[in-house]
């Protein structure tokens, strides 16, 4: 498509989106009376309207019923969490058996790990991309520690070439390789969180599995975003948030695929709780443990209902969407931004630099030379919201959802303004 810096085009391709009803569905913050720009949905993303509801459905449960809500509240709590997997199973690409809802995201890496990493003497090494998430980097090391190995000699970092601002997906596969029979793990964030990348899962994956590692994928940053077939790709677990992409609220429960073949065993190693116990006799508190036969089975305590309820609310709008249209939303919204930049670039004497690669999903790191986060501020105090990476980057994620054509033409408006 040829696109076009006018508002004229971009109201344009706004009438002809079929998702721009959607933006209705959503609240968002003010800043000069004006609803903002909203670029920051991959940090925490925006209110659904129906959450609320969700919300206070459970809040007049519990102050009708009381403990009689965990049955016979109009959603009983005591299976609340089953209808989040179908739903959430869709947007992951995996089986509604491989998937559910537990904890928060750091939490369940770590309760994988007990099941999914198991290194021996031989086999001990992770390989996970340089300067991860902090969070994945405290949680490896703090892993590899707990099993008595030194985290400089079991974590192998991928870096980039010299002068390069992603990963090649050659050189992951070449390093899984090298790593070979030492290889016990392989744990990326499926979606870099700073430049924005998508990692060749599927690729990836099959090298890890030819090396004998098991695979796992940090999904903050792809769920909900890109389009992933966790379950034909053979992934053995994946975990991710729910308040970036997904809409959930901040620091909201945290989704987890398992890989069917790992169901319903016994001898895999695991944390344990009475959630994740055969529901049937979950209430007669027998002694032994009998796993679920499905994922619930990592589960270890009864659920916060309150939290998953703004989570069921947005999955519902993203069944009703489905991730085909969204993605198809996503790569012309995505693209139209980076011609606006683009158009900016050359109109202005401050230049910057697009430091994500095409393999993307709907994020746009941008590398601003000279007088970085005085640009940010502008244009946070303009009603544009974004984020800012040190040492000099903003991140901008158009989310289809909810972000417009027309909001990135304006976008490039106030920018322009900022800039020169
Ligand atoms: C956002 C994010 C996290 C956050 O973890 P929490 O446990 O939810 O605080 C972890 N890892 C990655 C890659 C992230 O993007």
């Amino acid at each position: 498509m040829q696109f076009e810096n006018t508002r004229t085009f971009a109201r344009n391709l706004d009438e002809q989106d079929k998702l721009s009803k959607y933006r209705e569905e959503f609240i968002f913050p003010k800043v000069n009376n004006k609803d903002v720009i909203y670029f920051t949905g991959n940090s925490l993303g925006l209110q659904p309207k129906n959450a609320r509801k969700y919300v206070d459905e459970v809040m007049e449960d519990w102050a009708e019923l009381a403990v009689e809500g965990h049955f016979y509240a109009e959603k009983p709590w005591w299976d609340y969490h089953e209808r989040l997997a179908a739903p959430l199973a869709r947007v992951v690409g995996a089986r509604a058996e491989e998937v559910t809802v537990m904890n928060t995201l750091t939490v369940n890496l770590h309760l994988l790990m007990v099941s999914f990493y198991r290194p021996d003497k031989k086999k001990f090494k992770i390989i996970c991309e340089e300067k991860a998430f902090p969070s994945d980097q405290y949680m490896l090391a703090s892993q590899v520690k707990f099993h008595g190995f030194d985290p400089k000699e079991a974590i192998v970092e991928l870096r980039k070439r010299d002068g390069e601002n992603y990963w090649r997906t050659e050189d992951v596969l070449s390093m899984i390789e090298e790593v070979g029979d030492e290889l016990a793990l392989v744990l990326i964030g499926g979606v870099n969180y700073y430049n924005g990348q998508v990692f060749d899962m599927k690729a990836i994956t099959a090298a890890g599995h030819n090396a004998g590692a098991v695979v796992g994928w940090d999904l903050a940053h792809a769920a909900g975003n890109i389009k992933l077939e966790l379950h034909d790709w053979d992934v053995d677990f994946a975990a991710w948030c729910s308040y970036k992409y997904m809409n959930s609220g901040p620091g909201n429960a945290s989704g987890i695929y398992i890989n069917e073949k790992y169901l319903g065993r016994k001898d895999i190693p695991r944390f344990e709780g009475w959630w994740g116990h055969n529901k049937e006799r979950r209430f007669l508190m027998e002694p032994t443990f009998e796993p679920m036969p499905n994922a619930e089975a990592w589960h270890l305590s009864n659920p916060s209902v309150i939290s998953f309820a703004p989570y069921l609310a947005s999955l519902k709008m993203f069944d009703e969407v489905g991730m085909e249209a969204l993605i198809e939303k996503s790569k012309v919204l995505t693209a139209y931004l980076e011609f606006i930049l683009n158009e900016v670039d050359k109109e202005v004497e401050a230049s910057f630099e697009i430091l994500t690669p095409k393999e993307r999903g709907c994020q746009l790191s941008v590398f601003l030379h000279g007088e970085g986060r005085s640009i940010f501020e502008y244009l946070m105090k303009n009603g544009v919201v974004v984020d800012w990476r040190e040492p000099n980057v903003i991140r901008l994620a158009p989310v289809p959802l909810y972000c417009s054509f027309e909001d990135m033409y304006e976008f490039g408006q106030v920018l322009k303004r900022g800039l020169s």
